[in-house]
């Protein structure tokens, strides 16, 4: 097939490209290296199968000239983190909600089935556990400007289940805490590459708040083989989906396993959250996929332990990541 992957430079988008590359399909990856990075995909540019376009996804022109040819479209292209949303949160707002607008309307012309990537961020700071797909959304009020990114991804899933109700097949997958290989060092947006970085460096592990704030870390594998999913198993189309691990862990207990696994004398600090990310900030304490309609309707489960995934994590931050 001819697939298109947006954001195919980023962090879970060349994971993807790799496998795609492996199964022996044509890939053009359009990105603009905003937060994906050129070494990500370095190692693919030698293939006459793959293409790298430097490029935005506002620039409708190149998109519509990719999407013509393509069979299948993986969209991640997008501003991600919390960090960077809080720090620009007029460029995150416009890519990740027009750049999408411009995908699905291209998708739609040239009828290719297209897979969105949104985020478990879309539940707010909602106390529900476990979250499902068609629970409520609690958000905070629109002065706190974490939450225009659950807002943006928002808009970006009702223009896919609008243009799912005129027949495009499109699907979207939520994602939960993806990790791996790969994660951007500078850790802007994962507490799991910032520790890592940190208890390599020896310095201390900065945890904020008490530490018992929760997620469901998943190691990009699983997360990776969740999205193709949701682009080849038919009644996927028109439906959203938790990519997730249902390993609660606390923030507290990781930067633990971080100091273990890394054999650091790193010591662990608490910083308020108003430190961390200035007056405006609200927390998701916990964040907890309900995985049965992935598990019902994909046949995906992630597989992967959050030991297992940190050991192979750091191999590559010992190898690479603290070079890049
Ligand atoms: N966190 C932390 N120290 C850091 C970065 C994050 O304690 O240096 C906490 C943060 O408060 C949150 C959790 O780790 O509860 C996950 O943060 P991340 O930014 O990785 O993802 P998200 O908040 O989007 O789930």
């Amino acid at each position: 097939m001819r697939i298109l992957v947006t954001g195919g430079a980023g962090f879970i988008g060349s994971n993807l490209v790799d496998v795609l590359m492996g199964q022996g399909h044509e890939i053009t990856v359009i990105d603009n290296l905003s937060v994906g990075k050129a070494s990500n995909i370095a190692h693919q540019l030698s293939s006459e199968r793959f293409h790298f376009v430097n490029d935005s996804i506002l620039n409708v022109n190149t998109l519509e000239r990719l999407i013509r040819q393509a069979d299948l479209i993986y969209h991640l292209a997008a501003v991600v983190g919390v960090k960077y949303v809080v720090d620009d949160p007029l460029g995150a707002i416009v890519t990740n909600v027009r750049g999408t607008e411009n995908v699905l309307e291209m998708a739609f012309k040239y009828w290719v089935r297209t897979v969105i990537a949104s985020s478990s961020e879309i539940h707010g700071k909602s106390a529900e556990v476990p979250l499902h797909e068609d629970d409520d959304r609690l958000l905070g009020p629109t002065t706190v400007g974490r939450w225009s990114y659950s807002d943006a991804k928002a808009i970006d899933e009702y223009f896919a289940l609008a243009y799912a109700k005129k027949g495009l097949p499109v699907s979207i997958v939520r994602y939960f805490n993806a990790y791996g290989p790969r994660l951007d060092p500078k850790g802007y947006g994962s507490v799991i590459a910032k520790f890592m970085t940190q208890a390599l460096r020896d310095a201390p592990l900065i945890v904020y708040d008490d530490g018992r704030q929760t997620r469901c870390f998943t190691f990009i594998e699983d997360t990776v083989r969740g999205t193709m999913l949701a682009a080849t198993v038919p009644e996927a189309a028109g439906r959203v989906f938790n990519i997730g691990s249902s390993q609660e862990t606390s923030i507290l207990e990781l930067a633990e396993m971080i100091c273990q696994l890394t054999d650091s004398a790193s010591e662990i600090q608490h910083v308020s959250y108003e430190q961390a990310y200035g007056v405006d900030f609200e927390e998701t304490r916990r964040r907890v996929p309900d995985v049965s309609r992935a598990r019902d309707i994909l046949g995906f489960e992630a597989q992967t332990p959050l030991k297992d995934g940190l050991q192979r994590t750091l191999a590559w931050f010992k190898k690479e990541g603290m070079e890049t």
